[in-house]
This record gives structure tokens, C-alpha cells and sequence, in this order.
């Protein structure tokens, strides 16, 4: 495998992290239903993380009033 030859100096990569800004955290859309999902996070909606069902996804109950 290609291989740096010297690690960039703090500097150096302080310089280039300069150039492009931070975007902030980028979300995926779900493979199963589409709706807007965290990496690495379970879609809320399906409860569908790589393919396999992880979690029901909660349903919003009605009746409990205060
Ligand atoms: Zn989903």
C-alpha cells in the first residue's frame, strides 16, 4: 500500500483544515425508508440499522392526558 513518506506538521495540516470549512455533521438517508439518518446512528423511524431490524421504532401513543 502507498504509503506517506513524512507526516505533515501541525502546521502544515492547521493550514489545509483552514482552507475548507467545517461542514458539520453529515447525514445519511436510510437504505429501507429514506428519511434523513446519523451515521453510525439506528433510523428512528424503521429501526433499521445495516440491513438488519435493530429496535422496533416507537409509535406515538394517545390517551395519556394531563
Ligand atoms: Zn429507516
Amino acid at each position: 500500500m502507498a504509503n506517506p513518506r513524512r507526516r505533515k506538521s501541525k502546521m502544515k495540516k492547521r493550514q489545509i483544515k483552514a482552507g475548507r470549512p467545517y461542514l458539520g455533521v453529515q447525514s445519511n438517508s436510510c437504505t429501507s425508508c429514506g428519511s434523513p439518518v446519523l451515521p453510525h446512528r439506528v433510523c428512528k423511524s424503521c429501526g433499521i440499522y445495516g440491513g438488519v431490524q435493530a429496535v422496533t421504532p416507537k409509535t406515538k401513543k394517545k390517551g395519556k392526558t394531563k
